[in-house]
């Protein structure tokens, strides 16, 4: 087990593309450190580099204290998990575990103990002598696992391992990896694009865009407390609404020209994004008195049952916005609702995105 520390980390590729700019995370021993954010931000190049299929061109990589850059990937003690999961086809899962190991020159009998105690764990043991095309995904995604577990590695890398699989294994193979991560305490780093799947796995949680980290925290905090617009609408599902607000002497403009109530916020020159959860708004009833909330407009475009709950999706002030709704709805497309906000649950953002 070991600790994973990135320093000013830097990735220019050949044609001179900036894949990574800068990165600095602390990943304690034993954590899961979940690198999220779309596609091209730069997450697959910075495990590489952590991995090292990938030069790092500028920085520090540091694994149980010891800068590591210039290791090549075996002598790092790294297990990388794959999303193809990179099994061979004709040989027998026991083979498939053991193959590193034979590779190695391990003795013959501390092999079979390493395959069985990890066949063991992941519930693998009654098909060791199954070939790959005899199992279902997740049963091959556990033995890509089991192929990386029983090298007793100082780090594991997973790169997107579950993003080949359905929905609902993929939400099944989340806990199964999340709790064979505590279980053997090995210091992680997982890649996804899924937020969800970031949320539900991270210790600690790298939300990247552009070759940058945008936030990077517990989850929840970072759900709670998005430090741009770019988090708040990545994390979540559906996203935090962003509402756009300018003031002048009148009050409060929404994108629009709608006034709304002042309620106290302070509204840079340049403008700003509220922000809200779908969760958080309320629909006001007809007279009700409300206090203690910033009181909207929402035109209704459409509804969207999903069971325990249902989607209204609609415009506030010309931006769109959906909210969270118990069981089913009652608004039908063209009504118009008046929601509050509590004032406790509104995010604000400058001009430029970040939260004020
Ligand atoms: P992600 O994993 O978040 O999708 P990547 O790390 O794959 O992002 O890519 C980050 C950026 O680096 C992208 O702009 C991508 O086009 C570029 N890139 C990735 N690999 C190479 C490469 N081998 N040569 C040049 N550019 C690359």
């Amino acid at each position: 087990m070991a600790s994973v520390e990135l320093t000013n980390i830097r990735k220019v590729y050949g044609g001179g593309v900036e894949a990574v700019k800068g990165i600095n995370i602390a990943i304690d021993d034993g954590a899961l450190c979940v690198l999220v954010g779309p596609s091209g931000c730069g997450k697959s190049t910075l495990l590489r580099m952590i991995a090292g299929l990938e030069t790092i061109t500028e920085g520090v990589l540091k694994i149980e204290n010891s800068v590591v850059n210039d290791l090549g990937p075996a002598e790092r003690d790294i297990a990388m998990v794959f999303q193809n999961y990179a099994l061979y086809p004709h040989m027998k899962v026991y083979d498939n575990m053991a193959y590193g190991l034979r590779n190695r020159g391990m003795p013959k009998g501390e092999i079979d103990k390493r395959v069985r105690e990890a066949a063991q764990t992941l519930e693998l043991g009654h098909l060791l002598e199954r070939r790959p095309r005899e199992l279902s995904g997740g049963q091959r995604q556990r033995v890509a696992m089991g192929r990386a577990i029983v090298r007793n590695p100082k780090v594991f890398l997973f790169d997107e391992p579950l993003s080949n699989l359905d929905a609902k294994l993929r939400g099944q193979m989340r806990v199964e990896i999340k709790n064979l991560q505590r279980q053997l305490g090995v210091t992680s780093v997982y890649v996804t694009h899924d937020q969800l799947e970031a949320m539900t796995l991270a210790d600690i949680l790298v939300v990247m865009n552009g070759g940058v980290v945008e936030q990077i925290g517990a989850p929840l905090d970072i759900y709670e407390k998005p430090a741009s617009t770019f988090v708040a609408s990545f994390i979540g599902a559906p996203p935090m609404n962003l509402v756009h607000v300018t003031a002048n002497s009148a009050g409060l403009l929404l994108k629009d020209g709608t006034h709304i109530g002042a309620e106290g916020l302070a509204i840079p020159a340049e403008g700003a994004q509220i922000g809200f959860r779908p969760e958080d708004l309320e629909v006001v009833a007809g007279s009700q008195q409300h206090i203690g909330g910033l009181l909207l407009d929402l035109t209704v475009r459409g509804v969207e049952p999903v069971g325990a709950e249902s989607y209204v999706y609609g415009d506030i002030g010309g931006d769109k916005v959906v909210v969270r709704v118990a069981g089913r709805s009652v608004v039908e497309p063209g009504d118009h609702l008046r929601v509050i906000v509590p004032k406790e649950k509104l995010h604000l953002f400058d001009a430029k995105g970040k939260r004020i």
